[in-house]
């Protein structure tokens, strides 16, 4: 593996929306009456970041990784398991190339929220906005995710060995 070029990796997380807790979503809060439940923060776009480049080089996924029976993750900022994780896979001299996400909520509207998802995304990635997509649907109102209870993201991401 240590020689290949390319690695791909996809990663998928779900979370239950509830009452009183904030809705934080790529780093970002996002005004609304519910938010994640999850040991952490419940960050959903970026534990499927983080699941993706776990996966593109076959490493423990998140869940072994930060066990949720683990205190020191409990309210974790997510962010700063992301960049603990991107450091593990600079360390294998792999640095990502692009990024592209979805997220599925029927509730509420994220598209306005973008721009400044991928503006905290990208210092920590060391990319440029460019590199970094990110896309928002809903569920049409179907399954958990369309019924408002839940909100789902899916994630792949590209990396390049350098040097
Ligand atoms: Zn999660």
């Amino acid at each position: 593996m240590a020689e290949q070029q390319y690695r791909v990796g996809i990663g998928y997380d779900i979370h239950k929306l509830v009452e009183n807790r904030p809705l934080i979503i790529g780093g970002v809060e996002v005004p609304y009456d519910r938010g994640l439940l999850g040991h952490s923060d419940a960050d959903v776009l970026i534990h499927a970041i983080i699941d993706a480049l776990l996966g593109a080089l076959s490493m423990d996924d998140i869940g072994t990784m930060f066990p949720d029976t683990d205190d020191r993750f409990k309210d974790a900022d997510s962010s700063v398991l992301l960049k603990r994780v991107y450091d593990k896979v600079q360390a294998q001299g792999y640095w990502i190339n692009n990024i592209d996400c979805n997220i599925i909520a029927q509730a509420p509207k994220l598209m306005p929220y973008i721009p400044q998802m991928k503006d905290v995304l990208a210092p920590l990635l060391g990319l440029d906005t460019m590199d970094i997509s990110i896309k928002a649907k809903t569920n049409e109102e179907l399954d958990a995710v369309g019924y408002k209870l839940a909100i789902q993201a899916q994630v792949v991401v590209l990396l390049e060995r350098i040097g």
